[in-house]
């Protein structure tokens, strides 16, 4: 039940979420309940700057037999075992009937961010992280170029709780014939919010998260981090130029430095937190690139980390899983500010 003073620690009612058009569940007054799910093990250990069997560290040799270069700063190559590749099989099984298929066709490129095995995105320099949003331009035009490609997805998992296991500083990109669902559903939404009122719908969300406050996690004169007022993880981060892009490409020099900046504070504070590496998966949501109209896309980056607590995974279950919206135990409102509250100096630089 409710509390009768209605503090804001016992948020309990339903959200929309105006870029996926869904609702989510707050169920935070229910947050102390007795839980007995999965405990996840926080035992750090610190890192090598170079690993002999690393795949990603420079001067190694990779699972094709290519041997990385020395490289100094942001190195992309093609991976691997990749999901997409132009050489996907094209001589496909007929699928009769309701059935279809189509070929796996695409590009799958790994960029690691430094050759420094035991840094981590928020314990770059903000000029080098700075340079990563230039290679990430770059990546973003290259593909976009493509005839072939119709979406470019740029993505980091952080983390054992998200399956990574090696921890060298790296994301991916999945550069695809088709436009993922988040995306279609983001920019199908954004066309219609425009031409309905003439404002992108994502300047609408920055100007509401302003007006109320209590969710921004820091802000600079062109970018913005802030937790959604419809946040469907408990620590979920917005962070987006203030000015509408479509893509990051579309940044301009002093955006890109801004950006870089509010990236790192967040970064900081997440790892802050608990003064544990914060394990997340950070998506680039970027308008796609199959010639439509996409004045009133918005690009942000969004961080959905999956632990509650310290040592407590969020567990997508019968709500999530069975029935495609979320509930959360958590209030945006409170985790924000514990986020907030962090220091910008990052634990682990503290001597
Ligand atoms: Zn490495
Ligand atoms: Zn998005």
């Amino acid at each position: 039940m409710i509390p009768k003073d209605n503090n804001r620690h016992a948020v309990w009612e339903e959200r929309w979420h105006p870029l996926r058009e869904e609702w989510v569940i707050i169920a935070a007054h229910r947050q102390d309940r007795p839980w007995s799910g999965e405990i996840v093990e926080r035992e750090e250990k610190p890192l090598p700057n170079y690993v002999e069997d690393c795949y990603l560290c420079p001067g190694n040799a990779r699972i094709s037999g290519e041997i990385n270069p020395q490289y100094k700063g942001v190195f992309v190559f093609d991976n691997d075992h990749p999901c997409v590749g132009m050489n996907a099989p094209v001589d496909l099984e007929p699928t009769p009937g309701v059935y279809r298929n189509r070929p796996a066709h695409g590009i799958a490129r790994v960029v690691c961010y430094s050759p420094r095995h035991d840094l981590s995105l928020a314990r770059l320099d903000s000029s080098e992280i700075e340079n990563l949003l230039g290679a990430w331009q770059a990546e973003y035009r290259d593909l976009s170029n493509r005839d072939e490609i119709n979406h470019v997805l740029i993505f980091e998992n952080k983390g054992d709780v998200v399956g990574v296991s090696n921890p060298h500083p790296h994301c991916q990109i999945y550069a695809t014939n088709f436009v993922f669902k988040t995306i279609e559903t983001e920019a199908e939404v954004s066309r219609r919010y425009l031409d309905a009122s003439g404002r992108p719908i994502f300047q609408d969300i920055i100007s509401a998260e302003q007006r109320d406050g209590r969710r921004i996690i820091c802000e600079n004169e062109t970018a913005i981090a802030f937790v959604p007022y419809f946040a469907r993880y408990a620590y979920e981060v917005y962070v987006a130029p203030k000015a509408t892009r479509p893509s990051l490409a579309s940044l301009g020099d002093l955006e890109v430095r801004d950006l870089a900046l509010i990236l790192k504070e967040t970064l900081i504070k997440f790892d802050n937190l608990w003064r544990m590496p914060f394990p997340y998966v950070m998506p680039l949501h970027q308008a796609p690139t199959d010639g439509g109209d996409y004045r009133g896309f918005h690009f942000h980056i969004e961080f959905h980390p999956p632990l509650r607590k310290p040592n407590l995974l969020k567990y997508l279950a019968g709500p999530e899983i069975g029935g495609g919206n979320f509930l959360s135990d958590t209030s945006p409102e409170d985790k924000a500010a514990e986020l907030r509250a962090q220091s910008t100096v990052h634990y682990k630089d503290h001597g």
